[in-house]
């Protein structure tokens, strides 16, 4: 007898699923990291480095509150509900994947739409779940029939603003998914602090409604990892069965607890980025891209030559972006909005290379 095949080991649904990749986070050289959506450091917080000076290593050897009321509590003071309404996880990944167990049985639907998070149809696969992607209009709207296309299922993730194409849905249209689709929504405002509005009021009013948050993005946080959603308590205490008993740590607990009080430091942060994404969308547009209209730190933007060279062109000259291969995102390249100085030299690398390629 020989040792099982380690493919047959696995479950079949996992054995036969690609996993998620992640934008690279490469160490080997120094890019301008354009690729991942995280928002520039320029200086860092000073809510965050006292929370760092108030921290005990004694503490450490603790578990941390499995609950993570304070970090509960300080985003329950931004919605004015109380703290049964939140639940906080290691990133708002965590949050999906908490989503996805706690509403979708194996053999049962889960739907998105197409382009949207990759994320998605992985933790689909992961559950053994069917997926129903409803394609976006060509201008990356919502169709009309978008209800009628996911009905049946169990869970729907929508993000809002969208990723990669950065473009935000109208809220009307959203709000009469949430009210005539029979499953949970889940609405993913991974990047909503930089758009114009956001649907905490929809998680508040419909039973069947989930915003989930992430500090991740805005709040410069990604290394942490802590994101929430807002939800009615009866869903939030059947998400808090699901999740790891543990699943925010002591550290993260603290310094995001401070991050969310400070909301003065959040609104300076992204009023800049919003300005960058103004000045860049203009500079690329001038230089005959078409660049979709952005309600994230991010653009979607379709160069005049072929995105993939365009792509492996700018990383050649040390700046990283994003590109997806797929029908629908082939022809564009996804750019996060970094600093002043980074955003001129991406300009100054692209000016070059459409010289060269005229
Ligand atoms: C970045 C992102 C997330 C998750 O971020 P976390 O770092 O896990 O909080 C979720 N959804 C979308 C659409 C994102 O872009």
């Amino acid at each position: 007898m020989s040792a099982p095949q380690t493919e047959s080991l696995l479950r079949p649904a996992i054995a036969a699923m690609a996993g998620y990749v992640p934008g690279e986070q490469p160490r080997d050289r120094s890019y301008i990291k354009l690729n991942t959506n995280e928002n520039p450091l320029e200086l860092p917080a000073p809510a965050i480095v006292g929370a760092l000076r108030r921290l005990d290593p004694n503490d450490f050897s603790r578990y941390p509150d499995p609950l993570a009321n304070g970090v509960r509590d300080a985003a329950a003071a931004l919605f004015g509900v109380t703290r049964d309404w939140i639940i906080a996880g290691n990133g708002s990944d965590d949050i999906l994947t908490i989503a996805i167990r706690s509403f979708v049985d194996r053999g049962d639907t889960v739907a998105t739409v197409q382009p949207s998070y990759s994320l998605y149809p992985v933790l689909a696969a992961i559950q053994d779940a069917a997926l129903i992607e409803a394609p976006l209009n060509a201008d990356f709207s919502l169709p009309v029939d978008l209800v009628e296309k996911i009905q049946g299922a169990r869970l729907f993730f929508l993000a809002r603003p969208n990723a990669p194409t950065g473009n935000s849905f109208p809220i009307g249209q959203v709000r009469d998914i949430c009210e005539r689709f029979n499953g949970v929504v889940l609405i993913d405002e991974a990047y909503v602090d930089f758009a114009e509005d956001h649907c905490a009021a929809l998680a508040k009013e419909f039973p069947n409604v989930i915003v989930s948050r992430t500090l991740s993005k805005s709040y410069s946080l990604a290394g942490i990892r802590l994101g929430y959603a807002l939800a009615n308590p009866g869903l939030i205490e059947g998400m808090m069965k699901v999740k790891d008993s543990y699943n925010v740590n002591f550290v993260t607990q603290k310094l995001g607890e401070a991050a969310l009080r400070d909301q003065a430091q959040l609104k300076m942060v992204v009023a800049r980025i919003k300005q960058t994404r103004a000045r860049v969308t203009g500079e690329l547009r001038r230089r005959g891209f078409e660049v979709v209209d952005s309600q994230a730190n991010f653009i979607f933007a379709k160069p005049p030559g072929a995105a993939a060279d365009y792509f492996s062109a700018l990383k050649d000259n040390g700046i990283l972006v994003r590109y997806f291969t797929g029908e629908r995102t082939r022809d564009y390249v996804r750019i996060t909005i970094g600093t002043d100085a980074e955003m001129a030299e991406f300009l100054n690398v692209t000016d070059k290379l459409l010289k060269e390629n005229t």
